[in-house]
């Protein structure tokens, strides 16, 4: 029937109209994940049975005319760096790569307790950190538009997933950019709320501060209705905020009159492709005609990004990897010579180079001859960042630009060098910096058909106006509807 080509919303239509059963759904999404999956690797863990057995509970619920949640009969693949109660979250790592978590992390929680079905655990570079999924110890994901092509990362498995029609809802983690750059090169949406928007209870640490669960999705849409779910303050985290959850889709048609657009000069430097200018250009103009006041601004910290980023998130993360000593958490040696020697070896087994590196790089900055001058000039730097868009959004609702500077890039490009690699999250760190939502929405494809995302920044928990600019812009276009021929 090919009901794997639909939206998450046709879904749940769909099956609360009685006109599908979801687990008609899930059979033909594994039908077609049997068939796709082995060009692809979104997933590492699939989760067939347990799914099809909650399809039908749900089924039998409507069938009773029970009131059902919010995602009544959707088939959601996860991250795998997101726990999961009895299935294996590995964070495509060596060193968990055994390690069934004995609960659920609150966002899978909430998940189940609006009738979703979790359908599988997405490949993802080794604890979140990287641009492309190939540092994940379990090998790459392809790009579905060009399987010779990184998808994006590091929620690469998830991004390739809903890009070739393998899960109608997926979640990402976004550090540094990990929801909206693999959805801008892999063509979908991809949406970073608010730092505190969501519960991070039960995602495996990369960098506590940065770190941020969200939804990727096929449209608009979908983000918001996922967003609806997954938002709220959870006891479990506190960092999540006591705010009210807005209903996202409530307003979502509401259009773009008179909105005010910002587009920073420093997202338009050297190094951006010229196609992805086109791309933003045009997309600029698609807003200038719906209604919207585009303005250029300036957020002159933008440079200093990369070098803070990659400071305070390895810092973060050496004090987070910690814990995987192989006592407390993850592999053990099989040969070791004493304690000490047992967590050396543990950890040099388990980890992998890009996850090393990063420890080294932390600890290094935090280290007590070198604190003041890195780790400490980092967060300065930090709330300078932070300051400029505060400044900006005395001025603009909402600034638009590049998701990523370029355009998918094929295996191996980037892997040898690691700054190359960095390079590319140079407009998308700062949004994490600042604690800021962000959305990557599909907005045209280079010549030869790779996709292009046009990256939306909101003001502090404002997903609202970020959700209903993506849509009005949706409205307007194509790209969103056009698939990969795989
Ligand atoms: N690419 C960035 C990094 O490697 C961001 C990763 C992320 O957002 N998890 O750290």
């Amino acid at each position: 029937m090919d009901l794997y080509k639909k939206t998450a919303s046709e879904i749940k239509e769909l099956v609360l109209k009685k006109e599908i059963k979801s687990v008609e759904v899930t059979e033909d999404l594994f039908k077609r994940i049997d068939e796709v999956e082995p060009k692809i690797k979104a997933y590492l863990t699939l989760n067939k049975e347990s799914a099809l057995a909650q399809a039908k509970k749900i089924d039998e619920k409507i069938a009773r005319n029970e009131k059902t949640g919010q995602l009544a009969g959707i088939p959601i693949a996860l991250k795998d760096n997101l726990c999961t109660e009895g299935i294996k979250t590995t964070c495509a790592s060596k060193i968990l790569n055994n390690f069934i978590p004995p609960y659920d992390a609150s966002v899978v929680k909430r998940i189940k307790e609006e009738d979703g079905i979790i359908i599988g655990k997405t490949n993802l570079d080794e604890f979140a950190m990287g641009s492309s999924t190939e540092n994940s110890a379990f090998g790459p994901s392809r790009n579905p538009w060009d399987p010779a092509r990184v998808p994006g990362g590091s929620s690469g498995g998830s991004a390739a997933a809903i890009a070739a029609d393998l899960a109608f809802l997926a979640l990402g983690s976004d550090t540094g950019g990990s929801i909206r750059q693999p959805a801008a090169l892999s063509g979908i949406v991809g949406l970073k709320p608010t730092y505190g928007r969501v519960s991070r209870y039960g995602l495996v640490a990369y960098a506590s501060s940065l770190d941020q669960i969200g939804p990727m999705t096929k449209d608009v849409r979908d983000a918001a209705l996922f967003l609806n779910v997954l938002a709220g303050q959870d006891p479990a985290d506190s960092t999540s905020v006591p705010l009210e959850t807005p209903d996202h889709l409530e307003k979502i048609s509401r259009g773009v009159k008179g909105l005010k657009i910002g587009v920073p000069k420093e997202f338009f430097v050297a190094g951006l492709d010229k196609e992805v200018k086109e791309s933003i250009d045009q997309g600029l103009k698609v807003y200038e005609k719906l209604g919207a006041e585009i303005s250029q601004i300036s957020l002159p910290h933008t440079e200093h990004g990369i070098a803070t980023y990659y400071l305070i998130a390895p810092s973060e993360a050496s004090s987070n990897l910690a814990r995987y000593d192989g006592i407390h958490y993850g592999h053990q040696t099989k040969s070791s010579k004493g304690l000490i020697d047992m967590y050396s070896q543990s950890r040099s087994e388990g980890f992998g180079d890009e996850v090393k590196r990063r420890i080294m790089l932390g600890t290094f900055s935090l280290s007590s001859g070198y604190y003041d001058a890195y780790y400490l000039r980092a967060l300065k730097v930090r709330q300078l960042i932070k300051q400029d868009f505060d400044e900006a959004f005395k001025k603009v609702d909402v600034i638009m630009g590049p998701t990523s500077p370029i355009p998918a890039f094929k295996f191996g490009e980037k892997a040898a060098n690691p700054l190359q690699m960095y390079l590319c999250d140079v407009f998308t760190v700062t949004t994490n910096l600042a604690g800021l939502p962000g959305i990557s929405i599909p907005c045209g494809f280079t010549k030869s058909s790779l996709p292009i995302g046009l990256q939306i920044l909101g003001r502090p928990f404002d997903e609202t106006t970020l959700l209903q600019t993506a849509y009005a812009f949706e409205q307007k276009t194509e790209f969103h509807k056009t698939k990969p021929r795989i």
